[in-house]
């Protein structure tokens, strides 16, 4: 059995008991960083193995871990935060597990995406997530792709790239249109900016070396 285990994005005490006993009982935890999961592994003084399971080695390792799987172990994937699967790696095991016949169990979770469109206030009926816009090539079009888009939107963004991001929108979308940023969240400094596309610009420019991890959340396009 594979099981896909959310992890808290910031407050440790945001992971459920059945997480907890998942990790517990499993044969192995494949971890996005093993020294990462380490700290919350220990916080819980869960003593089960761990092997690595990212980015660069997504390919082989699923490959290896479906294997384990099929000799009966148990597999519990977790990534640094959050919920694997989402701007995480673990769609690659996934899907690998469906195509081999392996049961793939995902647990409900921590995620920063929900709390973020929830707590905005924009409309949560209907939403697209687009999590990280590419980085050079491609994220002009993306950007402009979304110039007609009428469901709420939700992006990732590092705290390096938020203010161009929202210049960005600015530009392609005008500057009264509704917006959130929810910094931090579920940690000490979280923070959640809500207003027009320009105030959110505003208030983050007073800041010299912009901090944290961020959502972006984007009203659509009325009228
Ligand atoms: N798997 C994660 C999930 O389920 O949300 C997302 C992992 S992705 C590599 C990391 C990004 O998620 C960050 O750059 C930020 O955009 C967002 N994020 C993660 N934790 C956050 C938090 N505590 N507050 C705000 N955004 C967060």
């Amino acid at each position: 059995m594979l099981y896909i285990v959310p992890t808290p994005i910031g407050n440790l005490e945001d992971i459920t008991l059945r997480a907890l006993r998942i990790l517990r009982e499993a044969d192995v935890v494949a971890c996005e960083d093993t020294r990462t999961s380490g700290v919350l592994l220990q916080h819980y003084q869960i003593e089960t193995s761990r092997t690595s399971f990212h980015a660069f080695n997504e390919a082989a390792k699923a490959d290896h871990l479906i294997a384990r799987i099929q000799r009966g172990e148990t597999v519990a994937l977790i990534s640094d935060a959050g919920t694997p699967g989402i701007s995480d790696p673990g769609f690659s095991l996934v899907r690998a597990a469906i195509q081999a016949g392996v049961s793939v169990e995902v647990l409900p979770g921590a995620t920063a995406f929900v709390p973020a469109l929830v707590a905005s206030g924009l409309p949560s009926d209907r939403f697209v997530f687009e999590g990280f816009l590419p980085v050079k090539k491609g994220r002009q079009t993306r950007m402009k792709a979304l110039v007609e888009e009428s469901r709420t939107m939700v992006f990732y963004e590092s705290p390096h790239r938020i203010q161009k991001t929202l210049d960005g929108f600015i530009t392609l979308f005008g500057p009264d249109r509704p917006a959130c940023v929810a910094r931090e969240l579920s940690k000490k400094f979280e923070e959640v900016v809500r207003g027009s596309l320009s105030s959110v610009r505003v208030h983050f420019s007073q800041e010299a070396k912009v901090r944290g991890e961020f959502v972006l959340i984007i009203g659509g396009k009325t009228g």
